[in-house]
C-alpha cells in the first residue's frame, strides 16, 4: 500500500510548492484540491450560475465532470473536457471560489471525490501526497502523516507579493478570513504536525517533511 500524506495549510503558506515537490521526490501522485474547488467554481462562472445559489451551485457540483491530472509537476485541469489549467489561477475564478467551498453540499461532493483519488493511489501502491485546508482533518485524517505549513502573515503577504503582485496579497487575506470559517488551517489538530516557514528556506521546508515521511 502507498503512503498517504496530507498537507494543509493557508494561501501563501508555500504548501503547493512543497506537496508537489515532495510528491516527485517520493514519486507519489500529487492532489491539489485547492484546484477542485477553483475548477468547480470556473465551470459555474462559465454557465453564469449565481455563485450564492445554494440549491443550484450544488446541483451542479453533482453533475460537473472534472478532471483532476495528479502528476507532480504540471498537472493540468479539465471540466467537461475543456482544459482550464490556466483559466482556474484567473482572478475572477480566485475571487468567487471562497463562497463555493463555504456550499455544504459542494464539500460533500468535491471531499467524496478526493477520497476516492486518495484511496486508489493508497491501493495502487503509488501513493499520494494531498494538500489543501481540511486534509489533515476530515478529507484524510487517517493519512500515515498529517502536516500544518504556516508562516507568518507578513511573510505570506511577502511571497504573494513577490509572486503576483500588491492586489493579489489583499485578496490573499480576505479569502483566508472567509476560509477560515469553514475550517481551521491554522491550529494543528491532535496527531498533526505544524512547520512553521518564516524562516525556513524551500529546501529546508521539503527535507523537515521527507524526514517526517521516514520517521
Ligand atoms: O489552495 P487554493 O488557494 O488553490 O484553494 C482555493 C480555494 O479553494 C480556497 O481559497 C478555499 O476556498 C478552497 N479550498 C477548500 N478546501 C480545500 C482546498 C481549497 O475549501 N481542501
Amino acid at each position: 500500500r502507498g503512503l498517504v500524506i496530507a498537507i494543509d495549510g493557508p494561501s501563501g503558506s508555500g504548501k503547493s510548492t512543497v506537496a508537489r515537490t515532495v510528491a516527485a521526490d517520493i514519486s507519489a501522485s500529487y492532489l491539489d484540491t485547492g484546484a477542485m474547488y477553483r475548477a468547480l467554481t470556473w465551470s459555474l462562472l462559465h454557465r453564469r450560475i449565481d455563485v450564492t445559489d445554494h440549491a443550484r451551485v450544488a446541483s451542479h457540483a453533482r453533475e460537473c465532470a472534472l478532471d483532476i491530472d495528479t502528476a507532480p509537476y504540471a498537472p493540468r485541469f479539465a471540466v467537461g473536457g475543456v482544459d482550464v489549467t490556466q483559466q482556474i489561477r484567473g482572478v475572477d475564478v480566485t475571487s468567487a471560489v471562497s463562497e463555493v467551498a463555504a456550499n455544504p453540499e459542494v464539500r460533500s461532493v468535491l471531499i467524496a471525490s478526493q477520497r476516492h483519488l486518495i484511496a486508489q493511489a493508497r491501493e495502487s501502491g503509488k501513493g499520494m501526497v494531498a494538500e489543501g485546508r481540511d486534509i489533515t482533518t476530515v478529507v484524510a485524517p487517517d493519512a500515515d502523516v498529517r502536516i500544518l505549513i504556516t508562516a507568518s502573515a507578513e511573510e505570506r503577504e511577502r511571497r504573494r507579493r513577490a509572486e503576483a503582485g500588491e492586489a493579489s496579497a489583499a485578496s490573499m487575506a480576505r479569502r483566508d478570513a472567509r476560509d477560515s470559517q469553514v475550517n481551521d488551517f491554522i491550529t494543528p489538530s491532535e496527531g498533526v504536525t505544524l512547520i512553521d516557514t518564516t524562516q525556513m528556506t524551500l529546501p529546508e521546508v521539503v527535507n523537515a517533511v521527507l524526514a517526517l515521511i521516514d520517521e
